[in-house]
């Protein structure tokens, strides 16, 4: 069942068609002004090209809000126009007296939407929600945390391995997930039909023959009558086997040998844990109607939009504003879409931002042209929002995705050691212009070594994933958490000076103390250390760098598990650091994995 729109909706669409019908007379008299400034003769055709760019506005905007009898005027306008200034002809009087007349009939035109009574249509239908599959839990398809809570259903792990599953569910449990095991997929319909889980992780073996068929599986998973989200793990990774597990409905897929933080991350995305970050989408347009009405659509398909009706104000909104995406009216004057394309593509940062124009050029010549200048899509004015919707998330979708591997650490899923450096210097760059609060921090992991000689590497690699994880849960959205190398992290704590840092810290620091881990029989716990510099005490990039380093060994010296506040620059300069606070020596780092 489709849901209604929201009440919000449909006020903001029926206001911002009232204010695009109310300047329509203006714009309509704008474009019979311009047409009267024209002088026959080869002198008229700069003037009949700025008349062009008004109707071809007219056309698209008209077209988007409904008002389909003032569209087509002007696409004909429009074309007769186009024609014109394709020929390099001088100007006609008889072209200036057509156009007289068409704009003359687009005056008296009805200003009512096509096809309903007032208020009813807007170009488009209404927005529904997407209709969950029957069977499906409407909360896997809306995405709605509240029907799925944290921690609610246990995860069904299905596995013939008993080694392995033992070692999943102990991982799984320092994510915060508990996991029920069986051993055969002939135990799965009574397990999902008892209590059904959240979601089942299966190892299987595709095709039919070697393992039940993909159709076995999903009878298994539908046992209950409602779908339930699948992961499958398999040693194989052959395009067959995928495409067994997709027709199979499985959700995710995983090959072996598994990682812990690859299905805790599907299992996050599945169970709604963390819920992704909005798109961000910039809307350019120089018609402000037309550019609401898009930031709205997107907007109620739950993206955050920022507005540009002026070409120039691009670079500096994209400064405060993390886009995505940025939506680009194809036709705007002094500047068109397509240069500033260009101007983007040449600025650091921007030069691989998706950019999708929407226009009302049919041309398709002219549209492949545009998209020459590296943008990425086209939308065709009036676009139907379904489109809309869909093309900026699977671009925006397909950027994060690229930018994520670019900038992530494979194992954590933090930052890389790049991105971390790249944040620092930005924020001592902005902190010197805006004198903004902040701190860098070094965390690292006490007696690590250890940790992977006792109890191997699978171990250490547990402890690294759950720290990490732990920063990025307790840590606020404005903060910054990366893993600097090894058992290393780097942390940007925004917007606090380093006691107040060191608070934040010392609470993450007894809260991983806690933690116990599992090694075969074994159990364990670990404890970090950590040292933090405060700007403006420390000015740039390097200074906080090298100040948080010397802090972290101080912690170290004085016997670990403990958040040292780097000492004044003064005291230990450059050249010489402390030898007696330096209790590890940097040297006996060894890289490991990498
Ligand atoms: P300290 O308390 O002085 O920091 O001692 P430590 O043993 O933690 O420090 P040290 O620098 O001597 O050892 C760090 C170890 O971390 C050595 C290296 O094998 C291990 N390591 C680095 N990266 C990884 C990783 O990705 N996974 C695992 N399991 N171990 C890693
Ligand atoms: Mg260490
Ligand atoms: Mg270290």
């Amino acid at each position: 069942m489709a849901t209604p729109p929201s009440e919000g909706f449909q006020a903001r669409k029926a206001r911002l068609r009232e204010a695009f019908r109310a300047q329509l007379p203006a714009r309509l008299a704008e474009a019979r002004a311009r047409l009267a400034a024209i002088q026959p003769g080869p002198a008229g055709r700069d003037d009949l090209a700025r008349l062009e760019l008004v109707l071809h506005t007219l056309k698209g905007s008209s077209g988007s809000f409904g008002l389909l009898g003032i569209s087509e005027g002007a696409r004909e306008a429009d074309e007769l126009v186009k024609a014109a200034l394709a020929t390099q002809e001088p100007v006609t009087p008889d072209l200036l007296a057509t156009l007289s007349d068409l704009l003359e009939r687009l005056a008296q035109a009805d200003l009512e939407p096509a096809g309903a009574g007032p208020g009813e249509r807007l170009g488009f239908e209404p927005m529904a929600a997407p209709s969950p599959e029957p069977g499906i839990p409407a909360a896997l398809v809306t995405g709605d945390p509240a029907a799925n809570p944290r921690g609610e259903r246990p995860i069904l792990l299905c596995d013939d391995d008993g080694d392995l599953a033992e070692q999943l569910c102990a991982q799984l449990a320092c994510f915060g997930y508990q996991v029920r095991a069986i051993k055969s997929l002939a135990d799965l319909p009574a397990a999902v039909a008892g209590d059904p889980p959240a979601t089942v992780i299966m190892d299987v073996m595709f095709p039919e023959g070697e393992n039940a068929g993909p159709e076995t599986l999903a009878a298994l998973v539908t046992a209950t009558g409602r779908r339930i989200p699948s992961i499958f793990i398999s040693s194989r990774d052959d395009f067959q086997a995928r495409l067994q597990a997709v027709k199979a409905g499985g959700s995710a897929y995983c090959t072996k040998p598994v990682k812990t933080t690859e299905i805790v991350e599907f299992l996050d995305a599945l169970t709604n844990r963390e819920s992704p970050l909005p798109f961000h989408v910039l809307v350019v347009d120089d018609d402000p109607e037309l550019a609401a009405l898009h930031a709205l659509i997107l907007e109620e398909a739950g993206m955050i939009t920022v507005v540009a009706t002026n070409p120039a104000q691009v670079p500096s909104l994209l400064k405060g504003f993390n886009a995505d995406l940025v939506l680009m009216d194809l036709y705007m004057p002094e500047c068109s879409g397509p240069e500033l394309a260009q101007v983007l593509r040449q600025m650091p940062g921007h030069v691989s931002l998706p950019i999708i124009y929407v226009s009302s050029e049919t041309d398709r010549e002219r549209q492949i042209k545009a998209l020459e200048v590296g943008a990425d899509g086209f939308l065709i004015k009036p676009v139907d929002p379904r489109r809309l919707i869909s093309e900026v998330t699977l671009r925006a979708e397909r950027m994060r995705t690229l930018h994520a591997l670019m900038v992530r650490d494979g194992l954590t899923g933090l930052f890389n050691h790049n991105a971390i450096m790249q944040f620092l210097e930005l924020k001592a760059a902005n902190g010197r212009r805006d004198q903004g609060a902040f701190c860098y921090a070094m965390i690292d992991v006490d007696r690590f070594k250890r940790v992977n000689d006792t109890y191997g590497h699978p171990a250490g690699d547990q402890v690294l994933m759950a720290l990490s994880r732990g920063l990025r849960l307790r840590l606020r959205e404005c903060d910054v958490v990366g893993r600097y190398g090894g058992e290393e992290f780097a942390v940007i704590l925004t917007g606090v000076g380093e006691a107040q840092a060191k608070v934040i810290l010392d609470q993450l620091r007894r809260s991983f103390a806690e933690v116990i881990f599992y090694a075969g029989d074994a159990t364990f716990t670990c404890t970090f250390s950590a040292g933090v510099a405060g700007f403006p005490r420390f000015s740039t990039s390097e200074a906080m760098l090298e100040a948080a380093d010397l802090a972290l060994y101080r912690a170290k010296g004085g016997g670990r598990d403990r958040v040292e506040i780097a000492a004044s620059p003064s005291i230990y300069p450059r050249s010489s650091p402390d030898p007696a606070a330096v209790a590890t020596p940097r040297a006996d780092e060894v890289a490991y994995g990498h």
